[in-house]
């Protein structure tokens, strides 16, 4: 058998564990969405690694600096960190959709990154996000997908494995697919 990795949870950022202005460059903007710190808080006491994966094309486009970019995520960690909670780790896509890069996702630039450097089994991991490209993200990695349908999503289509309609839902689904040790084998 292969040797075993590590299991993640892979987040998109906007709209996901914080609400989503478009374009976010104040770090005052910061706000965790209800429900998410009680989640990561409950998946990484199951020893998820909790890993944050964004577009922020917004640098690419020049809507927002890379410095804008480093503050908004230090009050990311900033805003976590006062509820308990620590990412392992953060990537982010600074490009533009015309530069047609390999992280920007649907791509999976970001997670075969993350599953490189930290010694992560994508097929034991899952990927949560709000957007179509986060489901299609973690397609291409591999991982178990769960859309977190926000508020005013239309997006009902998403070929995801589950959808959830809430933070306590995602929870749930990660918890019961967590019950036996492989989610996709
Ligand atoms: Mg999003
Ligand atoms: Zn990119």
């Amino acid at each position: 058998m292969t040797t075993e990795g590590r299991q993640a949870v892979f987040l998109d950022r906007d709209g996901t564990l914080i609400s989503d202005p478009g374009y976010l460059r104040d770090p005052v903007q910061v706000e965790l969405l209800p429900g998410a710190a009680a989640a990561l808080t409950a998946l990484a006491q199951r020893g998820y690694l909790l890993v944050l994966v964004s577009n922020q094309s917004g640098i690419g486009r020049g809507l927002i600096t890379a410095q804008e970019a480093h503050s908004v995520h230090r009050r990311v960690v900033a805003v976590l960190a006062q509820a308990g909670i620590a990412l392992d780790a953060a990537y982010y896509c600074p490009h533009a959709p015309d530069d047609a890069c390999s992280c920007r996702k649907p791509r999976a630039g970001l997670l075969f990154d993350a599953a490189r450097e930290h010694g992560i089994d994508l097929h034991r991991s899952i990927m949560i996000g709000n957007s179509p490209s986060d489901v299609g993200a973690g397609k291409e990695a591999g991982t178990f997908t769960i859309f977190l349908r926000d508020g005013g999503s239309t997006a009902n289509q998403v070929d995801a494995d589950a959808v959830a309609s809430s933070w306590d839902e995602a929870r749930e689904i990660v918890i019961a697919a967590t019950g036996d040790r492989a989610l996709r084998s």
